[in-house]
């Protein structure tokens, strides 16, 4: 059977939002980042890390370079006992110097591509899963798979929350931040069983 999962954007949500960071010592992770993550590995969800990383096709870090970045944050999470499952990053960008990035690409979030492609890697059930990030992308994203979306107000969160009051779909859960995001998860999921 197809298992829930926990998608969550990275930069305003697991770390920092400080720009395009092509190394790891650039990251400044959240405090609460890897309880959080903790806490949902114990209770069985797979943490998916969707990432729109404009970054690669702008030409500011390579796509060697965010995977070595990307690698080093699995093993700074693993060094806390907490496990990011997977990482889907889009690397393009409509108007990138360079043709392998200049694409209408369907994996820019809010489109769906990156949730589908995990979806499809790790057997998840899209529509009992949960989409955490600090955009009105993210929010949209995690609507557009059929996830239950969770709005953090690190990052830009305070701006995301305006935007989206009078969208289609109306406000998304709002939380201050990922370790909050995940207490309500677990709130939820616990009050679903009983
Ligand atoms: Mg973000
Ligand atoms: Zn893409």
């Amino acid at each position: 059977m197809n298992r829930p999962a926990v998608f969550l954007d990275r930069d305003g949500t697991i770390v920092d939002d400080t720009g395009y960071p092509s190394r790891f010592d650039q990251l400044r992770i959240f405090p609460r980042s890897f309880e959080a993550v903790r806490l949902l590995n114990r209770a069985g969800f797979p943490v998916v890390v969707v990432t729109n990383q404009s970054g690669v096709g702008r030409g500011y870090l390579t796509e060697a370079e965010l995977a070595g970045l990307h690698d080093r944050m699995g093993r700074a999470f693993a060094a806390e006992g907490a496990r990011l499952d997977a990482f889907y990053s889009c690397p393009h960008f409509p108007f990138s110097p360079d043709p392998k990035y200049r694409i209408d690409c369907a994996c820019r979030k809010p489109l769906p591509g990156l949730g589908l492609r995990a979806a499809a890697d790790l057997s998840l059930d899209l529509a009992r899963s949960y989409m955490i990030g600090d955009k009105a992308d993210d929010v949209r994203f995690g609507r557009a798979i059929g996830a239950t979306p969770i709005l953090v107000l690190t990052g830009y969160g305070r701006e995301a929350r305006e935007k989206l009051e009078d969208e289609k779909g109306g406000a998304p859960a709002v939380v201050a931040d990922l370790g909050e995001a995940v207490d309500l998860i677990l709130a939820r999921e616990k009050s679903a069983r009983s």
